[in-house]
């Protein structure tokens, strides 16, 4: 059982790998964040939340987003019509790609990259009345903070610098693999992207896929085949490029977001989240893959 002691000197031990990364800045709002934060967050059912570092200061959650709305989507689409828009497979290539989708007539390799992502974004405007609202709704409730809140600076940079998000929704579009107009789905999607949750209400919101389908308050949020797949799909697809070698230093399934945030899970155990937002070639967090490493060791857990 992780104590605060372990999640200390993790935190302790990953120090010293804070200024050997770049903060994302082709989104510039978010070079604005102080390079120089780390924190660690765990939650199991019987200690709840313990954590270390800067474990309560919120972040752009940017990519770890696509988890929340890979969510809703299974929860409102028939298991055949969800894979029909977006594919399962791990795609080897960066998250804003657009290079096999002209060789897969327009399907996203898996909803983890901003491709699958914004498909899935696409197939919750068709659906829902209030996008924007019903996200912050689930994440409010999954963390149980009813403060956190969409960053509009962070959105509106995005939205002004969304040139390439841009070519991949209208080359879906060409491929007849997008419904509504781009301009509203995109608005969606970086919205979501610009929430802003700590380690603390990130681990607590993942404790559902550690606990089958169950949420910390013990309300069912998706079924336990449905956690077993979305677990399946971020161990595969949850890192991007870098998933490959996430398995092999971590193996947990994991989503990380170039705000610098990781969730990762141990099922039927634990969920945690770190945070720096200092990031590695693949736009994951170095100093916050060293945490999971160093915590998948100590603790002696990994899927495989
Ligand atoms: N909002 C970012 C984008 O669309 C998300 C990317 C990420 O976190 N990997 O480019």
């Amino acid at each position: 059982m992780p104590d605060k002691a372990l999640l200390q000197s993790i935190h302790e031990e990953a120090l010293p790998l804070l200024g050997q990364g770049h903060v994302a800045d082709y989104i510039p709002a978010l070079a604005e964040v102080p390079p120089d934060r780390l924190g660690i967050a765990i939650c199991t059912a019987e200690g709840g939340v313990i954590g270390a570092g800067d474990y309560l200061e919120p972040f752009s959650i940017q990519s770890i987003s696509k988890v929340f709305s890979l969510v809703q989507a299974m929860t409102i689409y028939d298991e055949s019509e969800m894979w029909t828009r977006v594919g399962k497979e791990p795609s080897g290539d960066p998250f804003n790609s657009l290079v096999q989708l002209e060789f897969e007539h327009g399907i996203p390799r898996n909803p983890f990259i901003n491709a699958g992502a914004l498909v899935v974004s696409d197939m919750l405007q068709g659906r829902l009345s209030a996008p924007k609202q019903r996200m912050l709704e689930l994440v409010r409730d999954l963390s149980g903070n009813p403060n956190i809140c969409s960053d509009k600076v962070v959105a509106k940079s995005e939205y002004d610098h969304s040139a390439r998000n841009a070519a991949i929704c209208y080359l879906m579009k060409s491929f007849g693999n997008f419904e509504n107009n781009v301009d509203d789905v995109m608005k969606s999607y970086f919205n979501h992207c610009a929430i802003r949750m700590s380690c603390a209400d990130l681990a607590r919101a993942f404790f559902f896929l550690a606990n089958q389908g169950v949420c910390l308050g013990g309300r069912r949020l998706i079924g336990e085949r449905q956690s077993k797949q979305i677990n399946a799909l971020l161990a595969t697809s949850g890192l991007y490029d870098g998933a490959g070698e996430f398995a092999y230093r971590v193996g947990m399934p994991g989503k990380s977001g170039v705000g610098g945030g990781i969730v990762a899970v141990v099922p039927g155990e634990l969920s945690v989240c770190v945070w720096s937002p200092e990031l590695d070639e693949s736009g994951n967090s170095l100093a916050g893959t060293r945490m999971l490493e160093l915590l998948s060791k100590r603790l002696g857990r990994s899927i495989f």
